[in-house]
C-alpha cells in the first residue's frame, strides 16, 4: 500500500470503528469454520488473522475422513496431499508393530485453509490477513477487539467474539480460567527423498527412550515427502527426533530437511468453561485437543462449527449471555467431551508404563483397540484383550481407573 493509501486507512480506522455482528480471531480449522456458520446464517461477521496467509503454524496434516465430513466439504487433490488407508504404531523396540485400519488423509493444510477460508468469504464474511489483535475489551453490551494490519490501527465493535486464536489465545488469556492449561512441545521436519516403504500408511513409534510421554510420527505425503516430528513432554525434543532420524538410516539415508518448525499443543484437555457473556473460545485456545494423539484439527473444526452456529443464532434473537452461548459447549462436550476426557486418562496411564510393558501391550491388543484408546473411544475395552497377559491388564485397569 501506497504511504498515501497508509495515511488514508489509518485516518479512517481513528475515525470511525466497524461494527459487526461477530468477529473471529484466527482462521486456523476453528476459525474458518466458525466464520463461515456464522456468515452463512446471516450475522455480519470479520475473521481476523495476523498472517498475510492462513496455515502458517507447523502440523502434521493429519485427519481422518470424518474430519472432511464435518469440514463439509469433498476431499480434492486442490488440498489433499495423500490419501491414507491406515496407520502402523511400532512397539519400543520395534520388533512388534500394531496395523491399524482407518481412511483418512494428509492435507496440504495451508490450501484446506485458504479454500475454507474463502467458502466463508463467498458466504460474506468479510476476511482480514495480516491483521493481528492486541487488545479485546467489553463493555456492558458489546466487545471492542482493536489491534494493527502492518503498522495501521484498527478497531472492531461486536455483539460476539470468538476465540479461535491457538494456544497463545489472547481471548483466553485474557477472559478464561485456563489453570490448569499445559502443552508439550512439537517439533516438525518437513522432508524429502524419504524411503517410506508404505506411504499408505502413517507410521507411529512409543516409547520413553525414544519420546518420553509423546511419540514419533512419520506421515507420508507422497513421492518421498513426509512430515516426520515428536511430541514430548521436556525440553530436548529435537536431540530425540535426530537420534530418530539417525538411526533409521534405512529410511532417511538420502533424505533432506526442506523446514523444521516447532509449536506447542495442548494436552491438558478442554478448559472447564468455554462461553462467557459475549464471547466463545475454540479450537486449541479451549484445550480441544484429544490428548494422546494431539489431533486438534478434527475437534477445531467441530468446535468452530458449532460454534459458528450458535452465535448466529444468538445474534439473531438479540442475546448474547454466557447461558445463551452455553448451548455451543453443551454440543461440544456431546460430541467430543467425553473422548477428550478419556483420553486424557489414556495419556496419563501411557506415561506410567514402562517400555518392557509398552512392547508387551502393542503385542496383545488389536489395532482398533489402540486406536480407540488414544481416541478415548472406550479405554475400558481394551482391558478385556490383556486377559492372556493378566498381571499387566491389573496394571492398565489400575492406572486407567486411578488416573
Ligand atoms: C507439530 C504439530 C503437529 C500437529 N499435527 C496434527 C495432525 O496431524 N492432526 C491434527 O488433527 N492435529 C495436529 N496438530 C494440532 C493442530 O495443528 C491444532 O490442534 C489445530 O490447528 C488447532 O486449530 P485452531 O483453529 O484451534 O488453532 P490454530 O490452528 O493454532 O490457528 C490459530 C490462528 O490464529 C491466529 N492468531 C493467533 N493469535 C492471533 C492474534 N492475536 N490476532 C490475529 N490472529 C491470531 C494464528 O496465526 C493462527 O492462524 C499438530 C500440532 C502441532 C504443533
Amino acid at each position: 500500500m501506497s504511504a498515501r493509501g497508509q495515511r488514508s486507512e489509518h485516518k479512517r480506522s481513528n475515525k470511525e470503528m466497524d461494527d459487526y455482528d461477530i468477529a473471529v480471531i484466527g482462521a486456523g480449522p476453528s476459525g474458518v469454520m466458525a466464520a463461515w456458520k456464522a456468515a452463512s446464517a446471516g450475522s455480519r461477521t470479520i475473521l481476523l488473522e495476523k498472517e498475510e496467509n492462513p496455515g502458517h503454524k507447523v502440523c502434521a496434516e493429519g485427519v481422518l475422513d470424518s474430519a472432511l465430513t464435518d469440514a463439509e466439504i469433498d476431499p480434492t487433490n486442490d488440498f489433499v496431499s495423500s490419501k491414507i488407508v491406515g496407520a502402523v504404531l511400532y512397539a519400543p523396540d520395534e520388533s512388534k508393530k500394531v496395523d491399524v485400519k482407518g481412511a483418512g488423509f494428509v492435507l496440504d493444510k495451508p490450501r484446506f485453509l485458504s479454500i475454507l477460508a474463502e467458502r466463508a468469504k463467498s458466504s460474506g464474511a468479510e476476511i482480514r490477513y495480516g491483521a493481528t489483535v492486541d487488545d479485546i475489551r467489553r463493555d456492558s453490551e458489546t466487545v471492542l477487539v482493536s489491534g494493527r494490519k502492518g503498522n495501521v490501527p484498527y478497531a472492531v465493535r461486536c455483539k460476539i467474539v470468538v476465540g479461535c486464536d491457538g494456544v497463545a489465545s489472547l481471548l483466553a488469556r485474557r477472559f478464561f480460567n485456563r489453570d490448569n492449561y499445559s502443552v508439550v512441545a512439537a517439533l516438525q521436519y518437513d522432508m524429502l527423498n524419504c524411503k517410506i516403504h508404505d506411504e499408505s500408511r502413517l507410521h507411529i513409534y512409543v516409547g520413553h527412550h525414544k519420546a518420553p510421554s509423546g511419540y514419533i510420527w512419520i506421515f507420508p505425503k507422497g513421492h518421498g515427502e513426509a512430515n516426520v516430528g515428536i511430541g514430548v513432554k521436556g525440553s530436548n525434543a529435537k536431540q530425540l527426533l535426530d537420534n530418530f532420524v539417525r538411526t533409521h538410516p534405512e529410511m532417511f539415508s538420502e533424505a533432506v530437511i526442506q523446514k523444521s518448525l516447532a509449536a506447542p499443543v495442548p494436552v491438558s484437555g478442554e478448559v472447564t468453561r468455554y462461553v462467557q457473556d459475549n464471547m466463545m473460545l475454540c479450537g486449541d485456545a479451549a484445550g480441544q485437543v484429544i490428548p494422546l494423539t494431539g489431533a486438534g484439527i478434527h475437534t477445531g473444526i467441530a468446535a468452530g462449527k458449532i460454534a459458528g452456529e450458535v452465535a448466529a443464532k444468538a445474534i439473531a434473537e438479540g442475546n448474547f449471555s454466557a447461558s445463551r452461548l452455553k448451548e455451543y459447549q453443551d454440543r461440544f462436550d456431546a460430541y467430543f467431551g467425553g473422548r477428550i476426557s478419556n483420553s486424557l486418562k489414556a495419556l496419563e496411564s501411557f506415561e506410567k508404563f514402562s517400555d518392557d510393558d509398552l512392547n508387551i501391550i502393542t503385542e496383545y491388543l488389536e489395532g482398533q483397540d489402540l486406536v480407540d484408546m488414544a481416541n478415548g473411544y472406550s479405554p475400558t475395552r481394551a482391558i478385556s484383550l490383556l486377559v492372556r497377559h493378566p498381571l499387566l491388564a491389573m496394571k492398565v485397569a489400575y492406572q486407567l481407573l486411578t488416573s
